[in-house]
């Protein structure tokens, strides 16, 4: 990326020339693409042209977000789904077989968690590890290890996962880096940056920003060696090894599980991308106040931000991310009851999602972490009074405010 983050997302799609000299691309929702000569329809199928084959696969609307995306991440390549969940378990069903092995961080979203049961179900063995030290990945990896999964700001505790120094033993043991960027996004932090191998982003939240449509994403970085890779079909290796990942997650992890993006998902996507960084900025600059408010607040034992001093991977954060984000978990002083809180909230949404331009609130245990049981919440610190805080980017002193009449 030559230019700004910003600059290049505005310019991405002027690269190759649009139709009627429009400045954006715009929403292709054909389902079939015909070609004069039946010989190009041919090797399109075969890969040895480019082309649009069958609109599950693809269609130009959404290659255009891929494009932009990729270069967010300074990426290869990228695949887009329907959800970002979509992204994780294609990505998953894509690369791995019965008897793998995978070593996760185990302070995952909650239906991150979910989905790697499922998996387990299907043969795929997952130690779950605290990823904040790299020692426990290490001592966790097997012979049969294929994978390392980790957030980066983890959900809803904020703990940072010691990116960098997994990534070093990934690209030592020949492992696959598989970072989900959501929290971050690719304006806070490039996990290429810490060796990733592949990154997945729910345009849900930040990138998409507008709570008004679901998408996700896979980006190939470049940097894994595809030909050591043991779980590659034969049929993919007609191509630039360089591909044969990316290739073998869009066939079998979107061809044929067909969680497509449409074209006016990407259209949406695409023009909440555009803004990115400017609502990032506002976001996390709101967070650090507020995070900075409620921590000195006498009615709040607890603020987990990784902006505060007192974060345990507040200097980590700080070398690694551009901000601290927006998200972050408070515990309410001993006798004072989360619902009633949240009920005295006025602008500020008792809702589920994240990333969105409005601040949501959420009582974790009883809603998003609740069907993961007691135990595993233990796991992953989580109180049954804990409110996980999406911020958004209103006006400072009204969001502080609100907080301040909430808790008077
Ligand atoms: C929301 C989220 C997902 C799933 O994304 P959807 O688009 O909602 O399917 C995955 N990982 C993280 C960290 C998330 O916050």
């Amino acid at each position: 990326m030559k230019n700004g983050f910003t600059t290049t997302i505005l310019h991405s799609d002027l690269e190759a020339p649009i139709e009627h000299n429009s400045v954006l691309k715009p929403m292709h929702t054909a389902v079939a693409f015909g070609y004069p000569d039946a010989r190009d329809l041919a090797k399109v199928f075969k890969g040895e042209q480019p082309g649009y084959a069958y609109g599950r696969q693809g269609n130009p609307t959404t290659a255009a977000l891929e494009s932009k995306i990729s270069k967010m991440e300074d990426g290869v390549a990228t695949v887009c789904f329907t959800t970002g969940m979509a992204a994780i378990a294609g990505t998953f069903v894509a690369l791995l077989r019965g008897g793998d092995h995978v070593v996760s961080s185990s302070f995952l979203f909650g239906n991150t968690n979910s989905l790697f049961g499922t998996m387990s179900q299907f043969g795929c063995d997952i130690s779950y590890v605290d990823a904040t030290r790299v020692e426990n990945v290490e001592k966790a990896l097997r012979p049969d290890t294929k994978m390392v999964f980790v957030e980066t700001i983890a959900n809803p505790r904020t703990q940072v996962a010691d990116l960098a120094r997994i990534g070093e033993l990934c690209a030592r043991r020949g492992l696959i880096y598989f970072v989900d960027n959501t929290m971050t996004s690719p304006y806070l932090f490039q996990p290429k940056q810490v060796q990733a191998s592949l990154v997945i982003n729910s345009l849900t939240k930040y990138i998409g920003g507008h709570g008004n449509t679901l998408g996700g994403a896979v980006t190939d970085t470049g940097l894994y060696d595809w030909k050591s890779y043991p779980n590659i079909y034969d049929n993919y290796k007609n191509t630039d090894p360089a591909k044969w990942g990316i290739v073998q997650i869009r066939k079998k992890g979107l061809r044929d599980a067909g969680a497509t993006l449409v074209a006016e998902s990407a259209h949406r996507l695409a023009m909440g991308a555009e803004t990115l960084a400017l609502r990032m900025d506002k976001a996390a600059g709101n967070a650090l106040q507020l995070a900075r408010f409620l921590a000195a607040h006498p009615k709040v034992t607890r603020v987990y931000y990784p902006g505060l001093e007192d974060h345990p991977q507040h200097r980590l954060a700080g070398e690694l991310f551009r901000n601290y984000g927006a998200l972050m978990s408070i515990e309410l002083a001993e006798g004072l009851d989360c619902f009633d809180f949240l009920n005295k909230l006025k602008l500020v949404i008792s809702s589920s999602h994240l990333g969105d331009n409005r601040t949501l609130a959420i009582p974790v245990a009883h809603t998003i972490y609740w069907e993961m049981g007691p135990g595993r919440r233990a796991e992953m610190g989580i109180a049954d009074s804990l409110i996980r805080l999406s911020i958004g980017i209103e006006d400072t002193d009204d969001l502080i405010a609100d907080f301040r009449q909430a808790l008077a």
